[in-house]
Parts: C-alpha cells; sequence; structure tokens
C-alpha cells in the first residue's frame, strides 16, 4: 500500500485547452470521469469537436 502526501495531489491535463490541472475536492468522487480543466473547455469540447 502506497502512502499519499497530501501534497501529491493527482493531475490531468485537459485536452482542450493543454493545461495540466490538478485535482480538487468537488471532484473527489469522480475524479476518473474528470476529462477537462473547466466547464467552459468542456463546453467547448461539445461545441468544438475535433475531427479525426
Ligand atoms: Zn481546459
Amino acid at each position: 500500500m502506497k502512502m499519499r502526501r497530501k501534497s501529491d495531489l493527482p493531475s490531468k491535463v485537459c485536452p482542450i485547452c493543454n493545461r495540466p490541472f490538478n485535482w480538487r475536492r468537488k471532484w473527489q468522487r469522480d475524479w476518473e470521469n474528470v476529462i477537462y480543466c473547466s466547464e467552459r473547455c468542456r463546453r467547448l469540447a461539445r461545441t468544438n469537436r475535433p475531427e479525426k
């Protein structure tokens, strides 16, 4: 079992703005499903879908 430090929060990179963002308390129950750093980026992702 690994010990977690309080300062050692997980982080992800937002695919919309390409910025890393850290775990937030409001996401504590949903961190696995968090993809975007903010509501704004989430909306952008919806309206501005990249076509591959
Ligand atoms: Zn973002």
